[in-house]
């Protein structure tokens, strides 16, 4: 259990020191501090105990104002303070950045493996 605040100035921190490449990669995701998981994540199959999860909703794209979105997608990263620690931040951290980028569990596992 960490305070969410101090997880936020972390990860603030973090999201500085990631390579252009990520960052720019991440401009349209956004991160998320909770306490824990809200009811709508828990009914989006995020576990109680999760430590932090990526989200992807709205696949098509959805009507806004008099057009449309050119950015159908809401992503966001989604930390859980009162499951984390503030040594596991940086990885959890990583591991949800990794799967923004694309990478599937499989593929972030052989990662952090190979890390
Ligand atoms: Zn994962």
């Amino acid at each position: 259990m960490i305070a969410p605040e101090l997880v936020r100035r972390l990860v603030l921190d973090m999201i500085a020191e990631l390579p252009e490449a990520i960052r720019s990669e991440l401009m349209s995701v956004r991160v998320v501090v909770l306490e824990a998981p809200t009811a709508l994540l828990l009914s989006e199959g995020v576990e109680p105990a999760e430590e932090g999860a990526y989200i992807v909703r709205g696949e098509d794209p959805m009507p806004m104002g008099d057009g449309f979105t050119d950015d159908p997608q809401d992503r966001a990263i989604y930390l859980f303070a009162r499951n984390l620690t503030r040594e596991r931040v940086r990885s959890v951290l990583l591991h949800e950045v990794a799967h923004a980028c694309g990478l599937n569990e499989e593929e972030v596992s052989d990662l952090e493996a190979a890390s």
